[in-house]
């Protein structure tokens, strides 16, 4: 019989150690990736770390050394579970959750849904053993503030990535538009009806003429990076044509203030 891997030999792997495996399954359900899920196009796989751990009381975490607050997460389950889970899967990579990582961004979304197996490590309390960082390809972050555990920023990671496997969004282009993917924010947008509260839709988006449409969607992604997100601009890739209109944004803009 002809398995769902064999039709789908890049299908994508998601693994995730948590002491909460339950967290992971209505936020994937129903959806645009519950759908892709059925699909084949991922998998979603939440493992409890406590199947690892030794002993009758199946213990995952202990007091710190040196004293304090709270309990830290032991190294043993989860390296345990490190060597179970990357068995057979040579492509894989494995990912810390925790505040002290690197912020995840979209680039990190694009390069993680290029990759076969994610395994997913969700820190709870204080957090995890030092050790645990040897284990790992990656330390992320999902921004400046503190969880009580790792699962929902694994989610937000794993929604982020997923969304970007080809052929789980129905329209391929949505996401390529999408902020952040060019370096920019998204243009405004607008559906029906052409009025609404007093505020119509610009004319140029009726208009049905494409160069037009895509000369002012570019204008307007490089108004509101400008005034949100300015940082955005080091980094984004910007044309001779999109350096005049810029200049142009700024000047008014002075001249808004003056
Ligand atoms: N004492 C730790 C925080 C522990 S919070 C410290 O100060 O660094 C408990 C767990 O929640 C962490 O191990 C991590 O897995 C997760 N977590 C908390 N905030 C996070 C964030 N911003 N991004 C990713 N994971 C986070």
């Amino acid at each position: 019989m002809i398995s769902l891997k064999d039709l789908c030999p890049n299908q994508m792997n998601f693994d995730i150690l948590t002491l909460f495996p339950d967290m992971f399954g209505s936020p994937f359900s129903g959806s645009i990736l519950g759908k892709a899920a059925d699909r084949g196009l991922f998998r979603i796989r939440p493992h409890n770390l406590r199947d690892w751990a030794e002993g009758k009381h199946k213990v995952t975490d202990d007091t710190p050394y040196g004293g304090g607050d709270g309990m830290v997460m032991k190294p043993e389950p989860v390296a345990a579970a490190l060597t179970d889970l990357k068995r057979g899967s040579p492509r894989s990579r494995t990912l810390l959750m925790t505040p002290q990582g690197t912020i995840f961004r979209q680039e990190h979304a694009r390069a993680l849904a290029a990759e076969e197996k994610l395994i997913f490590i969700c820190g709870r309390y204080e957090g995890v053993d030092e050790r645990i960082r040897a284990m790992v390809d990656d330390e992320f972050s999902i921004g400046d503030f503190v969880l009580t555990g790792g699962e929902l920023a694994a989610m937000v990671i794993i929604d982020a990535t997923a969304r970007l496997i080809p052929g789980v969004l129905g329209n391929r282009g949505s996401s390529e538009t999408d902020s952040f993917s060019d370096g920019l924010l998204e243009y405004p947008q607008y559906t029906r009806p052409v009025e609404f509260g007093g505020d119509r839709v610009p004319d140029v988006l009726l208009s049905g003429n494409h160069a037009e449409i895509a000369r002012w969607r570019r204008c307007q992604q490089l108004n509101r990076t400008l005034q949100r997100r300015p940082d955005l601009l080091r980094s984004a890739e910007l044309s001779p044509a999109d350096e005049v209109v810029l200049d142009e944004i700024r000047r008014d803009l002075a001249g808004v203030k003056e």
